[in-house]
């Protein structure tokens, strides 16, 4: 989980191929250029919208897609898990007030989202993570949890990756919040919003990657391993991969809404861009994955389970 962000994307001008929201593809460019939204006061925009066109001319009618087309197109679209499917998730036990995860004791990921996930019982949609419907409760956006510990994260589309780093730290540790109310099906009456004195750290070091038609976010990564994944070339000037003096650089707690840019490069859908750890505002080691529409940054689709239906980019392309 995290805090809701409310940062607006820098956006004003689609590509004749980009998708509506929740998977259908628009019929017509976008005909009339939207102004640049305002940022509210003292955010700070974590990635600018680097190699999406900002042009406002009047985009032309776009040719018939051809089968190289179409092939480019789809490797823009975030289809399957981030994580591998079969992995085996952790499971929320014990009663309300002292409940735990056993690790490894829940259905594969695939399982769990498929028939749980979705499901319209609170305590079996969240009881291996936090679903969509939870996430919009609590941040107003759309987003799944899968408890898990120390497993790879995969690219779910064609993209620019950059590695971002609110902190490497944990508030419920910092500030010594007990993390239980905040497990599986938060008690609304135990697990405000904001539990903690000061910033809650957001999504901790996480990595986000972005295209012409969508973003995704996978966060609350472990730093040191997620480094091994990235290339040696893909460090912004001030930073490079050594894990005690990026410990260091990002020892505080930040604003959630605050993200330093320290890597970025090219991915593939499968490429491995980390590794899944529990930095951030995070109840419990898990992998925290969001996925928007470009331009869209606030659109909830009308799906059973918000983005992420049996029809959804879980499971296939997006119907
Ligand atoms: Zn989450």
């Amino acid at each position: 989980m995290r805090r809701r962000v409310s940062r607006r994307v820098l956006l004003s001008w689609l590509p004749p191929a980009a998708f509506a929201a929740c998977g259908g593809r628009s019929s017509a460019p976008a005909a009339t250029p939207t102004p640049l939204p305002t940022l509210p006061a003292g955010t700070t925009p974590v990635v600018s919208a680097t190699a999406i066109p900002t042009s406002t001319a009047t985009p032309s009618p776009s040719p018939p897609p051809t089968a190289t087309a179409t092939a480019a197109v789809d490797a823009l679209l975030p289809v399957g898990f981030p994580i591998d499917p079969r992995t085996r998730l952790g499971m929320v036990t014990g009663a309300v007030g002292a409940r735990t995860i056993s690790w490894d004791a829940g259905p594969a990921a695939e399982e769990y989202s498929r028939a749980d996930q979705p499901s319209g019982d609170p305590e079996r949609a969240n009881r291996c993570g936090w679903n969509a419907r939870l996430h919009v409760e609590y941040e107003g956006q759309p987003a799944v949890d899968w408890y898990v510990r120390g497993v790879p994260v995969t690219a779910t589309m064609d993209g620019t990756a950059t590695l971002l780093i609110n902190t490497v730290a944990n508030p419920f540790d910092v500030y010594g919040v007990p993390r239980e109310a905040y497990i599986g099906n938060p008690d609304r009456s135990r697990a405000p919003i904001s539990p903690f004195p000061g910033p809650g750290g957001g999504q901790g070091v996480f990595v986000r990657i972005e295209n012409a038609a969508y973003r995704t976010d996978s966060a609350h990564l472990e730093l040191a391993p997620t480094l091994a994944h990235i290339p040696k070339d893909a460090w912004v000037a001030g930073f490079a991969a050594d894990a005690g003096a990026l410990s260091r650089q990002f020892a505080a707690l930040r604003d959630f809404r605050t993200a330093t840019a320290v890597a970025r490069w090219s991915v593939k859908r499968g490429d491995v861009i980390g590794v899944t750890g529990d930095t951030g505002y995070s109840e419990a080691p898990h992998l925290h994955y969001a996925i928007r529409p470009v331009g869209q940054e606030n659109a909830l689709c009308p799906t059973r389970e918000v983005g992420f239906s049996r029809s959804g980019w879980l499971f296939g392309a997006p119907g």
